[in-house]
């Protein structure tokens, strides 16, 4: 499938390194140079805002979902190429999620793994066949990779599933996986018959 359009999902602070921010303004930059549009959470802040105006000003397309409540808390980017205001999280989730080809986790805190592991789960039980990809910048994202490994060990997951999430240390690698992707067919139970 050829992309058209990727979902970001990322910390709504900056962090405690340069690096996330010059890693979310790369990826911004580079998904509007590819002609990806880059569809995220609407928001100004932190590292959301970051790849946002990194691809506004390459000339890239920018999509935002935000939730009125945050919309009142003025966190809402003005400049964006579109921008929808719904009224719950879930309702932004689905949204997002509808919107894009694919989805590409920068660091974050727990709104960001939420969004990451819903989409991750929705592609394992087949509810879409889009690339889920994470940017593990600096080696962020380790410790949770080990755990996705102990969750394998202690069969709550499939291998397959785990090798699903695709894994790059810089965000031009992580593009070109995405473009790749082909997806995986394993149904997601682990049973006695399936082990
Ligand atoms: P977190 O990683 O906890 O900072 O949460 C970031 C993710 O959750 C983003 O991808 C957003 O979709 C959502 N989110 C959390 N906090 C905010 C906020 N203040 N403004 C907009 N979106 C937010």
């Amino acid at each position: 499938m050829v992309l058209k359009s990727i979902c970001v999902f990322c910390g709504s602070s900056d962090g405690a390194r340069p690096e996330y921010a010059e890693a979310a303004a790369d990826l911004g930059q580079r998904l509007a140079k590819a002609g990806l549009k880059v569809i995220y959470g609407g928001a100004k802040v932190g590292l959301m805002g970051r790849v946002a105006d990194a691809a506004l000003e390459a000339g890239g397309e920018v999509v935002g979902v935000l939730p009125t409540l945050l919309r009142e808390k003025e966190l809402a980017h003005e400049g964006l190429t579109e921008f929808h205001e719904v009224s719950s999280m879930h309702e932004r989730k689905a949204m997002m999620a509808d919107l894009a080809d694919g989805f590409i986790s920068l660091p974050g805190g727990a709104g960001t793994m939420e969004e990451a592991f819903e989409v991750w789960t929705w592609a394992q039980l087949g509810y879409h066949e889009k690339p889920v990809g994470f940017l593990n910048v600096n080696g962020y994202y380790e410790k949770l990779f080990s755990f996705i490994e102990h969750i394998v060990e202690e069969q709550f997951l499939r291998q397959q599933h785990a090798d699903m999430l695709l894994i790059e240390p810089d965000a031009a690698s992580l593009i070109k996986a995405c473009q790749d992707y082909e997806p995986t067919h394993v149904t997601k139970w682990i049973t006695d018959k399936t082990r």
